[in-house]
């Protein structure tokens, strides 16, 4: 598989990632306190709440971060695939693959497989895929 991913996608997932340690970091923190004031008197309430809080964001954070992985494996599978088909001069012969890195159009390319000429890259295009089932979850 090639290496194209867009920059953007690299962003807002680093940028989620980061919102989510945070969130994870915080109700880690609540959860604590909880402990820490289970053992105070008078303060069994908070605790109550604290844990409450700390066991919601723990929940969530790792809700979100199963939904953003999923999000990009499935990213990755579908990502769109550059094509390149390359063509022989002399017998027609047409063939199709993945574009590799230094393809351009009209490069020579590896030998036909029938009359061993030199084939030619005629066109290269992007595969373009329905994403309208791709939406986030919230
Ligand atoms: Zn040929």
């Amino acid at each position: 598989m090639s290496k194209a991913s867009s920059p953007t996608t690299t962003k807002i997932s680093s940028f989620m990632l980061m919102i989510i340690f945070i969130v994870l970091a915080l109700s880690l923190t609540a959860i604590i306190l909880a402990i820490n004031a289970w053992y105070t008197p008078g303060q069994e309430l908070t605790a109550g709440y604290l844990l409450l809080i700390g066991v919601l964001g723990v929940a969530m954070s790792t809700y979100i971060l199963f939904q953003t992985k999923k999000r990009m494996l499935r990213l990755k599978i579908e990502a769109p695939s550059i094509t390149t088909t390359i063509e022989c001069r002399k017998c027609d012969f047409k063939s199709i693959r993945e574009f590799q890195r230094g393809d351009y159009i009209f490069k020579e390319v590896e030998p036909c497989q029938k009359c061993n000429v030199n084939m030619l890259i005629t066109a290269i295009y992007r595969e373009v895929k329905e994403r309208k089932r791709e939406r986030f979850p919230f």
